[in-house]
């Protein structure tokens, strides 16, 4: 493979220049690339329709002769119309916007046809087909390749390039390439072995060859992967050294106590798994994943509390100053009575303090709180990107606890831990309310233990969603089901609730959005909600009016709030019950889901309205999903299903390291097994010194610069 990797393209017959450039602009630098670059799809010739059988409204795939080629402009759109014929019969293509179809089209051409069947003048015709000109290839089974069109690279190019790489560096011509893969594993999984996946995966004979080549070679990136990711994980284990933290001590014990409530046994499971890796030296590095509303704040709590017992000090960074405030009111109230030894005072002790540090604070303020970091005589300190500032500096901070870990990035997320005492490095939570499926966690945070909290605190009702299709801006006559969710909110409020308001989401400017918001308040007030306390919270008010805002809410003097997304996260206002978003089809599902957590979470029945028209299928599954389902879980499936996991491995998606083949949905179970046997791989050999074309591999595939991609946590 390492060879593969060192010969450029320009080494192949056909390759000059202009070649290499439009293969450069596809990914393709070198034969390794090449050989990695799959095909998107399979052509099975015997499975081809004929234009003859089809019927309007078919989806069909037909090969195809190219007939004649003719472009005209319909009001400045290029419109390029083709006949083909598989010979029997003919039909029309047609294209708009794709002006190139013209010279793409040459007439005697063969091309493989894939769309849907219309007809215009009572002819057949496909518009906008997918088309792959198919040479004169014979073969039974037809590599297709992506972006081939694009690029100005056809996909019987890159098939032709590929065999010769094939044919020159598999036997019988070529000594043919190492597999690495330890033969037990091979064994235990019955992979076919890597010359013939390489081989089948590009030039398949049977369909059947095809997949055994797609199972070993998904296989392979995975396990590479997970190796990577395990190996990156226990070298910092090896290397950093923590703090043993007592566990179940004495505030431990009073703060469980003290809690109103039964804890759920996923905050017990939780907790538990926590306090096993804080009792060790080795530093914690955990994702605690929960829904909204799980209760993952108590868990931070209780974790932050085994450092203070030892005299130590815990941070805890959230995204906004909205959620440090909230946190920080919270965890005032839940820690109120508890007291820390001090010797330095009459009665041995004194009050356990609790501090808030965010930007907004005068000059003084700061500076107290900076010193009495230092001192230690702050036990637990809460704040925003304030808390990473070169200036804060502790006396001995060994608990780190990082909420909506997804907002921040990774050097900020160093920065604090690299805050603990000396070269002690402090035990990290990570927590998200964003669930990921498991398996899609195992490789976005392979290098991380994560915790689930998948339970909710009882005597939670389902919150109840509704969609409305009506133009989310409020414009125009209002339909009915928009009078009974107005109707529903005034109720709420006489009966002593209080409702949320989100304003459409626009993308472009912050400035919009915040008028818009203005807009839909002056609106409410005077209309719909005429006669109610309505506030509005947006991103362009002060630090001081957004806290005096949301306090005046959290008091309940406020009876509808009408915010943007500054709301979205961590927002904990148990007698909230209604929450409306308007232009709903605007956001995605785990906004969506994010914003409906801000209710439920009191003992009131609540309700979540949304209200748009979809206007792209993906936005109606969207919605139609946030209708049936509310586990977070779920919906993280669902929208896996929708949008592909580019968005979940979001940077990590560049570099050869990248999932070529392999797809998180498709192949969740692989992932599985790649992460158990690459655990069982470095039990028994952890440096991989038994094993050094495997390691050549990883060093192969993950270059150095690639780690910062690796390591979520
Ligand atoms: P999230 O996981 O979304 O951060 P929070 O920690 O804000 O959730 O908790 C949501 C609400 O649930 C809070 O009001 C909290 O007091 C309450 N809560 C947490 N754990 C329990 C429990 N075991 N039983 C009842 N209520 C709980
Ligand atoms: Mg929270």
């Amino acid at each position: 493979m390492a060879d593969f990797a060192e010969r450029p393209v320009s080494a192949l017959k056909g390759v000059g220049p202009k070649r290499e450039k439009a293969l450069s602009a596809v990914g393709i630098e070198n034969l390794l690339d090449l050989l990695t670059y799959y095909p998107r799809r399979y052509l099975d010739r015997t499975k081809e329709a004929r234009i003859g059988d089809l019927v309007e409204g078919d989806e069909a795939s037909v090969l195809v002769t190219i007939k004649s080629t003719s472009m005209r402009r319909v009001r400045g759109r290029a419109m390029v119309n083709s006949t083909v014929t598989d010979g029997q019969s003919s039909m029309a293509l047609t294209f708009f916007n794709q002006a190139w179809r013209e010279k793409q089209l040459v007439v005697g051409m063969q091309a493989m046809v894939f769309g849907k069947v219309g007809s215009f003048r009572g002819q057949l015709q496909m518009t906008n087909p997918i088309v792959d000109l198919v040479g004169d290839k014979t073969g039974r089974i037809i590599p297709v390749y992506p972006q081939s069109e694009k690029a100005g690279l056809s996909s019987w190019d890159l098939a032709g390039w590929i065999a010769e790489t094939l044919r020159r560096s598999l036997p019988p011509k070529g000594r043919g390439v190492l597999d690495p893969i330890p033969d037990a594993i091979i064994r235990e999984f019955g992979f076919v072995d890597r010359n013939m996946a390489l081989k089948s995966i590009h030039q398949p004979e049977e369909m059947q060859d095809m997949s055994q080549a797609r199972r070993r070679l998904v296989f392979d990136e995975l396990f590479r992967m997970q190796l990577a990711l395990v190996q990156r994980k226990r070298l910092l284990e090896s290397t950093q050294v923590g703090v043993e933290h007592v566990i179940n001590g004495p505030l431990v014990q009073k703060f469980a106590e003290s809690v109103p409530f039964d804890l759920t046994l996923a905050q017990k499971r939780t907790i538990a798994e926590i306090s096993a890796d804080l009792a060790t030296p080795v530093p914690m590095h955990r994702l605690l994943q929960g829904d909204v509303g799980a209760g993952k704040t108590l868990v931070a709590v209780a974790s932050m509390l085994a450092a203070v017992d030892g005299g130590h000090q815990a941070a805890l960074m959230a995204p906004t100053e909205v959620l440090a405030e909230q946190h920080y009111v919270g965890i005032r109230k839940m820690l109120g009575e508890l007291t820390v030894p001090d010797p330095s005072t009459l009665m041995g002790e004194r009050p356990l303090k609790v501090a808030l540090l965010v930007s907004r604070m005068g000059t003084a303020d700061t500076k107290r709180i900076l010193g009495d970091l230092m001192l230690g005589n702050i036990d637990i300190v809460v704040g925003t990107h304030s808390l990473i500032q070169d200036r804060v500096m502790f006396d001995s901070l060994t608990m780190v606890v990082v909420d909506e870990q997804h907002r921040f990035g990774v050097e900020q997320r160093a920065a604090l831990r690299d805050k603990g005492p000396g070269e002690l490095v402090p035990d990290v939570l990570v927590m998200t309310a964003t669930p990921i499926p498991r398996t899609a966690a195992m490789t976005v945070y392979g290098d991380l233990d994560v915790s689930v909290l998948d339970e909710m605190p009882p005597g939670r009702t389902p919150i109840v969603t509704k969609w409305v299709e009506a133009p989310g801006s409020l414009e125009g006559e209002p339909p009915l089901d928009l009078e009974l969710m107005w109707q529903e909110v005034r109720e709420q409020v006489g009966e002593g609730r209080q409702v949320y308001v989100v304003c459409p989401l626009i993308d472009e400017s912050e400035k919009l959005e915040v008028a818009s918001a203005e807009v839909t308040h002056e609106r409410l007030s005077n209309l719909e909600l005429e006669g109610l306390n309505v506030g509005l919270l947006h991103g362009r008010l002060s630090s001081a009016e957004k806290e005096e805002t949301m306090e005046e809410f959290r008091s309940g003097r406020m009876d509808v709030l009408v915010a943007t997304t500054v709301i979205e996260v961590g927002v904990d206002v148990p007698n909230a019950t209604v929450m409306v978003i308007l232009d709903a089809d605007r956001f995605g599902i785990a906004q969506l889901h994010q914003l409906r957590g801000r209710v439920g979470r009191g003992a009131h029945e609540s309700s979540c309205w949304l209200v748009g028209e979809a206007t792209t299928p993906d936005g109606e599954s969207r919605l139609e999903a946030l209708v049936a389902e509310t586990d977070g879980f779920i919906l993280a499936e669902i929208d896996l299903e929708l949008r592909g996991e580019g968005t979940i491995l979001g940077e990590r998606q560049k570099g050869r390291n990248d999932l070529q083949l392999a797809s998180l949905r498709r192949d969740g179970e692989v992932v599985v097994q790649a992460r158990q046997s690459a655990i069982e791989v470095l039990d028994a050999d952890p440096g991989l010194a038994n094993q050094p074309e495997l390691a050549a591999e990883l060093q192969l595939f993950f270059a150095e610069e690639d780690e910062a991609f690796l390591m979520k946590g």
